[in-house]
């Protein structure tokens, strides 16, 4: 695989790399007061969802095309660059039309190889980076599958995302993070940069700090975090996002940590 380092994705990351947003993009106003906070408190890469992958019916499932030019709005506002979930030709066609800098593929994406040939399709002849989570079960073969997808359709700022893996009864993480499958999808293309993706396999707030501090001790490129001007009243995964100002510490205090490692 032919896989750019995220040095030379254009994008001068911090070290470490945090992408950090909403779970959902909700309004315009909730966008803007949320990345106005984020980019006070240092984050340039937001992340938010447009068109969200529930589990069950009649929940909120996004806002859909809408919430496209409030971002290109905020993008343009504060000077930061947005990474949005894929999961259909459709998504990629309106995201690219607006400018998003970033894109994602879902768990539940990454699960069917149909879907991701068909998003991979919608990539070829486009220079965009791509990052694709780990499918929602523990199979490494189908998260390394997804990837050679998109990576084939021309796409060499390619990352994957370790969001963990979902199970059948409750266990103190939402989704466990099963280090072995990233740490083997590393040792199998160490060019790959692997973003750890703690608001998901934690589910709640508190897990957050730990799960972070173990990704960035086992040496992942980056981190992907929740965060929400007012997480008690979001629309999707109110438990586990944070304020900006608590981002902001939670990213201070790793940063002192891995220091005096
Ligand atoms: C998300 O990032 O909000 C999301 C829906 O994630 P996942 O695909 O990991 O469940
Ligand atoms: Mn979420």
């Amino acid at each position: 695989m032919e896989i750019k380092s995220l040095k030379d994705w254009g994008l001068s990351p911090q070290q470490p790399f945090v992408i950090a947003g909403p779970c959902s993009v909700e309004t315009p106003e909730q966008l803007d007061k949320t990345v106005s906070a984020l980019v006070k408190n240092g984050i340039d890469m937001i992340r938010g969802g447009v068109w969200k992958p529930r589990t069950r019916p009649n929940s909120f499932e996004g806002v859909g095309s809408i919430a496209l030019p409030w971002i290109k709005e905020v993008k343009e506002k504060y000077g930061v660059k947005f990474a949005i979930e894929v999961a259909s030709p459709f998504h990629v066609e309106e995201a690219l039309r607006f400018g998003i800098d970033m894109l994602w593929v879902g768990a539940r994406s990454t699960v069917n190889p149909f879907t991701v040939q068909e998003i991979a399709n919608s990539l070829k002849g486009v220079d965009v980076p791509v990052l694709v989570k780990n499918p929602v079960n523990p199979d490494l073969a189908l998260w390394i599958g997804a990837l050679e997808r998109i990576n084939h359709a021309g796409i060499t700022r390619l990352g994957a995302i370790h969001r963990g893996f979902s199970n059948f009864n409750d266990t103190v993480y939402r989704n466990s993070p099963t280090w072995q499958i990233p740490l083997e999808l590393r040792t199998r293309y160490p060019q790959i940069p692997l973003i750890n993706d703690p608001s998901h396999i934690s589910g709640k707030r508190d897990l957050i700090p730990h799960i972070a501090q173990m990704a960035l001790d086992l040496n992942f490129d980056g981190l992907i975090i929740e965060s929400h001007i007012d997480p008690d009243q979001a629309w999707s995964d109110a438990a586990q996002q944070l304020k900006p100002e608590a981002l902001a510490e939670l990213i201070g205090q790793l940063h002192t940590r891995l220091v005096s490692v």
